[in-house]
């Protein structure tokens, strides 16, 4: 409530118990309206005080810093705190931007949203959803009507035959022309950028990708199996998402980094989705079967899941080495990699699985510096948005995550919660537990 409505309130019972009462509660009401007045001060600011900042341009950490907040953006960072300002202790803790998963299907109720946000997960670009639905929960998060990541999306992707899955809607293009129409239809529903899947024909490729270049809309996505990775890169596909399609094009570590510094070269990035890869593979079963988390997801999606079966997997075990060589041989090159889960897949827990990505990430051969930039920096840049987003600086929105201990020692850190701010307002650990308690399911 806002001490203005507060005040007011407290003066309308007032005026009711004047009348009920000929006035002998007067002192009462006017005593408590005076420590009202003293003890809640209007929080112009909050400050983070005696953090340790991360940086993530730059890998270095900077401690003793107060970082102000006023309304939704960071108003300084430094040794001044604010008359007034709301005091969050910062002492012996940690702070990075918010957190962004590259790859996720907003497929269910709203109320995952919230769980994004509780792990620290401040932004997601969805890959493919239903539009309205997902443009109907934005918004509410938007107006502040509900606790939410910002949201990206693509609505349906553009396939070259229509979808089985009910839950993804896909727009058919067959030829090129559809390919165009295709474009215009979701040029008009204001998607934020196009996705592709794997099995559009090679000339509706090029002509899907040619409008997306004219009209300078981002093209992302799969690359389809009519089409080389070389191909996508000269087509300006904007991420490559999943790696399959380059594990296809290259054949040797020399030949994968000449691809990797095309793609820096025009801008094309990265998502490897090793989580992905692991689930598909089967590679670590037995922890995605006793992840703690999993009780955050509701038993009608969970019983939606497949079992998993770790002996269906021994043929992928071979290509997921490679794939993560891959993704080593990345940090060798100037190319951007974005963390990215397919959250919304069997088996993934919104928020909970971009930290597993993290830490496949630096399984694969990134510091815990280049893992978090893919989550941060990258995607920032990425969307254009690296004015208001994706570091610690003055003027930027305040989607942070206060830490307990240093992420650049062990990326595994990035789970130790102890509060999230999103577009600037603060989330303690009591609030983040009791938005998890209200998503737990037993
Ligand atoms: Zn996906």
């Amino acid at each position: 409530m806002s001490p203005w409505i507060e005040v007011r309130f407290l003066s309308y019972r007032f005026q009711l118990d004047e009348q009920a009462f000929g006035g002998s509660r007067y002192p009462e009401y006017l005593f408590a309206l005076l420590l009202f007045l003293a003890f809640a001060p209007l929080h112009a600011a909050t400050v983070i005080r005696d953090v340790t900042v991360i940086d993530v341009t730059s890998s270095a950490a900077r401690p003793h810093q107060n970082v102000v907040i006023e309304g939704q953006k960071i108003v300084s960072i430094g040794p001044a705190i604010p008359a007034g300002a709301r005091v969050v202790n910062g002492r012996g803790k940690f702070l990075i931007p918010g957190l962004w998963d590259m790859h996720v299907h907003l497929w269910y109720k709203q109320n995952q949203l919230p769980m994004f946000v509780a792990f620290g997960v401040t932004g997601v670009q969805d890959m493919g959803s239903d539009f309205q639905k997902v443009s109907a929960w934005r918004d509410a998060i938007e107006k502040g009507q509900s606790i939410g990541p910002h949201i990206v999306t693509s609505g349906p992707p553009v396939d070259g035959r229509a979808s089985d899955d009910e839950k993804l809607p896909v727009i058919a293009a067959r030829t090129p022309d559809d390919a165009r129409k295709a474009f215009d239809k979701l040029w008009d529903m204001h998607v934020d950028f196009i996705k592709v899947l794997s099995s559009l024909s090679r000339d509706s490729y090029f002509a899907l990708a040619e409008q997306a270049r004219h009209w300078d809309m981002r093209l992302e996505g799969h690359i389809p199996i009519s089409v080389t990775a070389w191909d996508a890169v000269e087509a300006r596909q904007a991420s490559i998402e999943h790696l399959f399609g380059v594990m296809k094009s290259v054949s040797t570590d020399s030949e994968a980094l000449r691809f990797f510094e095309q793609c820096a070269a025009v801008g094309t990035r990265i998502s490897p989705t090793l989580v992905l890869w692991q689930r598909m593979a089967h590679i670590d079963d037995h922890r995605l079967k006793n992840d703690a988390s999993l009780k955050y997801v509701a038993p009608q999606i969970r019983t939606s899941w497949p079992e998993l079966k770790e002996e269906d997997a021994d043929a992928s075990k071979e290509e997921v080495k490679g794939i993560y060589r891959l993704t080593g041989l990345t940090t060798q090159t100037k190319v951007e990699v974005l963390a990215g889960t397919d959250t919304g897949d069997p088996w993934t827990i919104p928020g909970s699985t971009l930290h597993d990505e993290l830490e496949q990430l630096v399984a694969a051969g990134f510091s815990p510096h280049q893992a978090l930039r893919a989550a941060t920096l990258a995607p920032a840049k990425f969307l254009g948005w690296e004015e208001s987003m994706g570091s610690i600086e003055k003027g930027k929105l305040a989607d942070l995550v206060l830490l307990d201990a240093n992420p650049l020692e062990d990326i595994r850190n990035t789970r130790k919660i102890a509060a999230v701010f999103v577009r600037g307002r603060y989330l303690s650990r009591l609030r983040l537990n009791q938005i998890l308690a209200t998503n737990a399911h037993d």
